[in-house]
């Protein structure tokens, strides 16, 4: 993108503002001006308050409605790789950002701007930097600037999920175990204690440990605590992965 302000036309038809936001390259770190074009058609509006963080876009409606959904998408793409430019086959839109997530962006902006007397409150985040370390990620910072703008009762985000409703998205805690013992010469095992075995008691655990399954509303959200990664050298060392219920 060069010379005149990059714009976008948001009263096409969805599919054309996918591609149009596919055209205007966002990788990671270079989301500046696409942000600016969707700030710009947002601060158009009279019934969103539009609020700029970094390259994070917000815009809320607050029209004292009894519940608020939180809709945010990341406008930010992994590098294109020979397909930064939308096209449309069969009446398949592809190009850099297609699905992950431009296309769920483009709804998501065409309905910020046309929902003009929603049924709930709705606050819209177009954020940066999800494709890259999570201390970049503009939701985050976002919502550690702005707490009060990431509040509401229910939020959605227009991840890939291949057209159907997904719910709820498992968070993750990753744990580090280590079993510690004490150094022997193998063939004196005896004034040792092994390490590595130690580390079934760990597995056990694991093993034995049932997670939940958590009822919200009819949809059941399933915990899982895997390991992921077991390095047995000194001391033996498991990778957790814990994706705690709600
Ligand atoms: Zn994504």
């Amino acid at each position: 993108m060069s010379g005149a302000p990059f714009t976008l036309d948001t009263t096409a038809p969805v599919a054309e503002l996918a591609a149009a936001l596919i055209n205007a390259p966002s990788p990671s770190g270079h989301e500046a001006e696409l942000a600016d074009a969707i700030e710009a058609r947002l601060r158009e509006t009279t019934h969103l308050e539009v609020l700029r963080h970094g390259n994070t876009v917000a815009a809320r409606t607050s029209q004292g409605l009894p519940s608020r959904v939180v809709w945010a998408g990341h406008i930010d793409t992994v590098p294109a790789n020979g397909n930064d430019s939308a096209t449309i086959a069969d009446g398949v839109l592809s190009g850099r950002g297609s699905v992950d997530m431009k296309s769920g962006v483009a709804i998501g902006l065409k309905l910020a701007i046309e929902l003009v007397d929603p049924a709930v409150d709705v606050t819209w985040i177009f954020y940066d930097n999800e494709e890259v370390e999570s201390s970049k990620n503009g939701l985050g910072l976002f919502g550690a600037a702005h707490p009060e703008w990431v509040k509401g009762d229910f939020a959605i985000v227009g991840e890939p999920s291949n057209g159907i409703v997904e719910g709820g998205c498992n968070g993750t805690l990753r744990v580090e175990v280590s079993a510690t013992g004490t150094r022997a010469h193998s063939a004196r095992s005896w004034k040792g204690d092994n390490a590595i075995h130690r580390a079934q008691e760990i597995l056990d655990r694991l093993v034995s440990y049932k997670p939940a399954t958590v009822d919200v509303d009819g949809l059941a959200y399933r915990e899982g605590m895997n390991a992921v990664a077991i390095s047995g050298e000194w001391p033996a060392t498991l990778f957790l992965i814990c994706a705690p219920s709600p």
